[in-house]
């Protein structure tokens, strides 16, 4: 059986770097063809039917422990942990969406990290990570301080189990939609600004452009006070859309729409999360019976 030895360059993984991209660097670095090194993972797969050998593979070649991998996945994605041999599989998987490094960190090189909703700018070179786009859609934010405090407070906020992965998506949109010449003012300017610049790119530069508004609203959306107090189970919606109205009056403008938006993603996002706790509730059931202990609770239900 062929064996892999340690190689001369170690080289260190990127940030939530998935396995497969470590790899194609790590053979890149020490002039070793990759697809030799994948071709025998996978013989050794169908020989051994043991499913992470590319972890093994990446050990002997450069040290780097399978835990790593395990780690950085779920600190990038969060994965609800209810089956390990589900969630060992797609730590190693070669995953579908890819999210990229800063090239600027990167020296230039591409390197790709799981997709993760935990950051979006990187604060060491001030660079836009295009998320959903390829790394030749990285860009510099524009000079203001006020994009990379947006970023740091995203990067607080972006730890709420209240945000789970489908109600950023939907907010992103709907500060888009609503960011047209109707919407608020501040909102609809920039907007105009960014789309009139050379080079614009549609979900690169208007979501550059409104980012910081995007995350003054997510932070609010974050917030456990807003869940316990306007969207839990026997709350209005009157009030719910009331608390919204507070929560939005620096913003100036029209506002309603943009209100309305939020409260029905808000309500469908508390509905879907009321379903999975549902259906963790009956799993839970099906495997150790009806014993009350360790029902997962709502905050450890995710849509991630
Ligand atoms: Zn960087």
């Amino acid at each position: 059986m062929t064996t892999f030895h340690r190689q001369a360059l170690y080289i260190r993984p990127h940030h939530y770097e998935t396995p497969h991209s470590y790899l194609d660097r790590l053979c890149d670095a020490n002039a070793i063809h990759t697809p030799l090194v994948t071709a025998v993972v996978k013989k050794r797969r169908a020989e051994t039917g043991h499913k992470h050998l590319l972890a093994h593979a990446i050990r002997d070649l450069a040290g780097v422990e399978p835990m790593h991998w395990v780690k950085a996945y779920t600190r990038a994605v969060n994965p609800i942990m209810d089956d390990a041999n589900r969630m060992l599989g797609e730590v190693f998987r070669k995953p579908r969406d890819t999210r990229w490094v800063c090239t600027r960190c990167t020296g230039g090189q591409t390197a790709g990290t799981w997709e993760h909703h935990q950051f979006t700018i990187c604060l060491r070179h001030g660079r836009w990570l295009a998320p959903g786009h390829g790394p030749e859609h990285q860009r510099q934010v524009p000079g203001e301080a006020v994009w990379l405090r947006a970023e740091r407070a995203y990067r607080q906020v972006a730890r709420s189990p209240f945000l789970t992965r489908p109600l950023v998506d939907e907010v992103w949109r709907i500060v888009r939609d609503q960011a047209t010449v109707l919407g608020p003012p501040d909102l609809a300017a920039r907007l105009a600004a960014a789309e009139k610049a050379q080079g614009f790119k549609e979900g690169v530069d208007d979501r550059l452009a409104l980012y910081p508004e995007t995350v003054r609203i997510l932070a609010w959306l974050a917030r456990a006070e807003v869940w316990d107090r306007l969207v839990g189970p026997h709350r209005n919606q009157e009030r719910l859309r009331a608390g919204l109205r507070r929560g939005f009056d620096w913003m100036p403008g029209d506002k309603s729409v943009l209100e309305e938006a939020l409260a029905e993603a808000l309500i469908r996002s508390r509905r879907s999360r009321l379903t999975q706790l549902d259906e963790a509730i009956h799993a839970h059931i099906r495997k150790h019976g009806p014993t009350p202990r360790r029902i997962p609770a709502m905050r450890q239900v995710s849509t991630r």
